[in-house]
C-alpha cells in the first residue's frame, strides 16, 4: 500500500483519505465521532455496501476496538441519503 493510502475496512479498497470517510475513536475519553480528532482511526468507503458490512459484521467496532454508537451509523446512513431538493417544477402552478 503506497504511502499515505488508507483501506476501507469493509471491502479493503485503498486510496487517498479524500476517498474514505474517517471514523475516530478519541484518545483518551474513547469518543467515537467522524471525520476529526485525535485517536485511533477507521476508513470506509462512502457506499451502502461498506457501510452495510462494517455495521452488520461490526467490522468498524472491531477495527476501533469500542462499541460503535447507533447514532455514527445513523449519521453515515444520512450521508448515503441527503434530503432531496423539492422538484421546482412540480409547486409552481403559474406555469
Ligand atoms: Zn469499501
Amino acid at each position: 500500500m503506497p504511502p499515505n493510502h488508507r483501506r476501507c475496512l469493509a471491502c479493503r479498497k485503498t486510496g487517498t483519505k479524500a476517498e474514505f470517510w474517517r471514523i475516530v475513536r478519541l484518545h483518551p475519553t474513547g469518543t467515537v465521532q467522524l471525520d476529526r480528532g485525535m485517536g485511533r482511526s477507521a476508513y470506509l468507503c462512502p457506499q451502502v455496501r461498506c457501510l452495510q458490512i462494517a455495521q452488520k459484521k461490526n467490522r468498524l467496532g472491531r477495527s476501533l476496538k469500542t462499541q460503535v454508537p447507533d447514532v455514527i451509523y445513523n449519521h453515515l446512513w444520512q450521508r448515503l441519503t441527503p434530503p432531496i431538493p423539492p422538484d421546482p417544477t412540480v409547486n409552481n402552478p403559474q406555469d
